[in-house]
């Protein structure tokens, strides 16, 4: 291996591409030079400079590092010099601000959310920010397609954080942790006009129109008169048709899928798809055109979702929903029905694996006829008795989407660190959970779940053994991450400190719980 000073001297550096392993000598003599620990897999060399990630305490920089009189723009920082024989070296030491994150997507690509292949992906979402690096552990090696970069703006609210944070975060734990592959990033579950306008903003490339308001559950078990009204009622303007048009385009029709998969639409089963979803499909057109005028050339995918409704989505509604949307001139990439069986928060299915597998086969069919594109499956943390069904059926065109899962992970790494923190964060939990579970799929009951004065600091842990204890966790997350006392967080500070000190702890858990999720849809098994 050749030395750092020889690389920098040398005129082509492109052969430190790759991510150094541990204990390379190149980084320790970084860490040297620089005073710091430096992330061996940050390391990177591009044209005639050198980047890598460092660590002073609990703080993370960014350092970049060239020969004299050669100079590198766009960061900003405190500069160094340093004098080695004939070799005058000149670096930035610099902070992780907004600024220099987007200095860095401009420098090197793989720091930069880009689109997706036709691969099986898998969505991580990270609420404290700080989880990228254990989520890249997790897929790698799997020929998964990740997106490290998503979150909701109903979870962006209730966590304070920005669009803007939720991309940043993405870059620096990619680039910490040396990952090459690319990565998506998934503007989640976005309602309103002004959702994509704030994500597009922040460089989302991904978004998840969520049109679940404008679904009308009534109609699942409307009678014929109902839905008959309910259907000439529906705004065919903005739906480009007419009662007449709908009727004869799908009234009756049988469409043959691959697999011989049927897709059978009676005049009945077409006015209750039409008055569930019509309303949906509309509003999804609005905001996808919305979409195209605010990104103008820039590339994006689209996914839409009706996965927070209250009934499930059959077969047949979904084979409406798509064709209504193909004909409207929409674009996309996956789309989440509601699928059968109970998919809440933070635990395994609950339902039949039978009747699951026998609809998801049809949903697929649907989406390789109308498409191709992926089924996606939210709520997918925890979900195990599903995952291998979903990778067996769907082969490529599938999407996972986890979010709550590395939160509570890294809740079991702080009950490990630091169980004085995690007793306070429990209580508070049991106070605010009826209040918070209101907006969530969830059935636990404080009951089932044991009291922080009930248990030993090695019990406090199992907590998150147990269904009620990760869901009574899961919703409250909002809640622990904004509680205040006085000027200063009650929680969020002590939580991201005990875990920063404990990295290595927190990564290992985060990314062996993630594991078990991409394992059963990995390429490699
Ligand atoms: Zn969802």
């Amino acid at each position: 291996m050749q030395t750092i000073p020889s690389l920098l001297a040398g005129k082509d550096v492109s052969n430190l591409s790759a991510a150094l392993q541990k204990d390379d000598a190149a980084a320790h003599e970084l860490s040297t030079l620089l005073g710091m620990i430096v992330y061996e897999r940050s390391v990177v060399a591009k044209g005639s400079a050198i980047y890598c990630l460092a660590r002073k305490e609990l703080e993370k920089l960014l350092c970049v590092l060239w020969i004299a009189p050669r100079s590198v723009e766009g960061f900003s920082g405190n500069g160094l010099a340093f004098g080695r024989k004939r070799i005058q070296m000149r670096g930035l030491i610099c902070p992780r601000s907004e600024a220099n994150a987007s200095a860095l997507r401009e420098t090197l690509s793989f720091c930069a959310p880009q689109l997706l292949d036709r691969r099986r992906s898998f969505g991580a979402g990270d609420r404290l920010g700080i989880a990228t690096p254990a989520h890249v552990r997790a897929i790698r090696g799997t020929g998964v397609s990740p997106i490290f970069a998503q979150q909701s703006i109903r979870e962006m609210e209730r966590t304070g954080r920005s669009p803007q944070q939720v991309i940043d975060s993405a870059t620096w734990g990619v680039f910490e942790e040396g990952w090459r592959d690319g990565f998506g990033s998934d503007a989640d579950h976005l309602k309103r006009p002004e959702d994509i306008d704030r994500c597009a903003a922040a460089g989302f490339t991904m978004f998840t129109i969520d049109p679940g308001d404008h679904v009308d559950n009534e109609a699942q078990s409307a009678n014929a008169a109902i839905l008959a009204k309910k259907f000439d009622a529906l705004p065919w303007a903005e739906l480009e048709s007419t009662v007449p048009k709908c009727r004869k385009q799908y009234a009756g029709k049988i469409s043959d899928l691959a697999g011989g998969v049927k897709i059978t639409l009676s005049e009945q089963d077409l006015m209750r798809a039409a008055a569930k979803y019509g309303k949906a499909i509309a509003h999804t057109v609005k905001m996808y055109r919305h979409l195209v005028t605010t990104m103008g050339n820039r590339p994006f995918e689209l996914e839409m979702s009706v996965d927070e409704t209250a009934t499930p989505t059959t077969p047949a509604e979904h084979y409406f929903v798509a064709a209504e949307l193909k004909r409207l001139g929409v674009k996309w990439v996956s789309l989440a029905p509601r699928f059968v069986g109970d998919f809440e928060k933070g635990i395994d299915y609950k339902g039949s694996l039978d009747e699951f597998e026998r609809r998801f086969v049809e949903h697929v069919a649907i989406a390789a006829h109308l498409g191709p594109y992926k089924i996606s499956l939210h709520s997918g943390s925890d979900k195990f008795s599903v995952y291998a069904i979903a990778a067996r059926c769907a082969g490529d065109l599938l999407h996972v989407k986890t979010a709550g899962t590395s939160y509570l992970e890294a809740l079991r790494a702080v009950a490990t660190v630091d169980p004085g923190l995690f007793r306070e964060i429990l209580a508070f939990a049991f106070e605010r959970y009826d209040t918070d579970r209101a907006t969530y799929h969830v059935s636990a009951t404080t009951s089932q779940v044991r009291r922080p004065e009930q248990l030993k600091d090695n019990e406090l842990a199992s907590v998150l053994d147990v269904n009620a204890g990760r869901q009574l966790l899961h919703v409250t997350y909002g809640s622990v991450l904004t509680a205040r006392e006085g000027n200063k967080p009650r929680f969020k500070d002590r939580i991201l400190t005990a875990l920063k000190q404990h990295e290595e702890i927190h990564y290992d858990i985060v990314a062996k719980h993630i594991r078990r999720h991409v394992d059963p849809i990995s390429y490699n098994r």
